[in-house]
């Protein structure tokens, strides 16, 4: 077995390597060559610990495993280490050996932002100009960075509930090289392209505050009750996302299909896009919008790339289990 440290994922993994993980296992999803197992997710009632496991089945790029771990709220406070934890650990189709594990955090944050970016690739208009972010934690400046990369932005605009986090949305605008600007939500009406990615309970995007033509990446709703944005804008919108299963139950579209405003067969999948058998954004007026809800078939396609990169350097650990 093969083991690749946390600590060697920055240096090995790139943003492109896991847009292109990504975008392959989404259009495999969209196939029928891929599938996600049913999520585990527990609070064990130990340290206010949330622990559980996303695995699948990548048929096409032979990909079998899952990744375990959670989320521990009092990590930072007590022991200096970050709240969300998370370990891959992928298996030989073939024989059921297991081939390696997998450090998963860093991992985690460039998954999702492969995600939005897939999501950004093929449905937000070529000539999107603005990005809006909702959202400045930890994951938000992952998702930034990466979208910058996939259309010509010319600016950066942003909200948070936290304004005093704002800064760290503007410290990716200035690497960049690119003005940014904090407005008030009814400002995400310049936006041609918004990602929200907060752990928001309540609505906080309205309807009202989107323009025509803009696409939308809603990237922090991954839980029951959790959301980001009014549900009539996904009445108002094309509605795409990773698992239509997890969109629906877990992800942004719960609300609109609980409130009847959509149904479960209003909800695409991006991967359908990708393969050509959805025509994806059809004018410029069309809002778009992806429910990213975070499947482990992303983390194995990351973790099944990094390890790849480590084995090839040289990087990797070999171990007898
Ligand atoms: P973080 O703690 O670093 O940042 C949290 C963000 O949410 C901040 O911008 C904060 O101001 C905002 N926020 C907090 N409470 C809020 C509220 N009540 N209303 C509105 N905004 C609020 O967290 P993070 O690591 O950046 O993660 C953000 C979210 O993304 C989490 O909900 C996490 O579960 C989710 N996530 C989703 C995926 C996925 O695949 N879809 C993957 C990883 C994380």
């Amino acid at each position: 077995m093969w083991i690749v440290p946390e600590k060697e994922i920055a240096a090995l993994m790139t943003r492109e390597a896991a847009f292109d993980a990504v975008e392959k296992v989404f259009a495999a999803m969209a196939s029928g060559e891929a599938y996600n197992f049913p999520v585990v997710r527990e609070a064990i009632g130990h340290v206010d610990a949330l622990y559980g496991f996303k695995g699948g089945f990548d048929r096409s790029g032979l990909t079998l495993g899952l990744k375990a771990g959670g989320y521990w709220p009092h990590n930072l406070e007590t022991k200096g280490i970050i709240n969300h934890q998370s370990t891959v650990f992928l298996f030989d189709p073939d024989t059921g050996r297991v081939h390696a594990m997998v450090g998963g955090n860093l991992l985690t944050a460039l998954r999702t932002a492969a995600a939005s970016s897939v999501s950004i690739k093929h449905l937000a208009r070529p000539d999107a100009k603005v990005i809006g972010m909702i959202g400045a934690g930890h994951q938000a400046t992952f998702q930034l960075r990466t979208a910058l990369e996939h259309r010509d932005f010319e600016k950066i605009i942003g909200w948070n509930l936290h304004p005093e986090m704002l800064p760290n949305l503007e410290k990716v605008a200035d690497e960049a090289g690119l003005p940014f600007e904090a407005v008030e939500l009814p400002g995400m009406q310049e936006a041609d392209v918004i990602i929200s990615i907060t752990s928001s309970f309540d609505w906080t995007l309205g309807a009202d505050h989107v323009a025509p033509g803009t696409h939308l990446a809603c990237m922090g709703t991954d839980t029951k009750g959790k959301q980001e944005v009014e549900p009539a804008l996904l009445a108002r919108a094309t509605v795409f996302t990773d698992e239509v299963a997890q969109s629906i139950s877990i992800g942004e579209a719960q609300h609109a299909v609980a409130e009847g405003l959509i149904a479960e067969g209003d909800v695409h999948q991006l991967g359908a896009v990708i393969n050509g058998t959805h025509p994806g954004r059809t004018s410029d007026d069309e809002i778009t919008l992806f429910d990213g809800t975070g499947v482990g078939l992303q983390d194995l396609a990351c973790a099944a790339a990094v390890v790849e990169m480590a084995i090839e350097q040289g990087i990797a650990i070999e171990v007898d289990v």
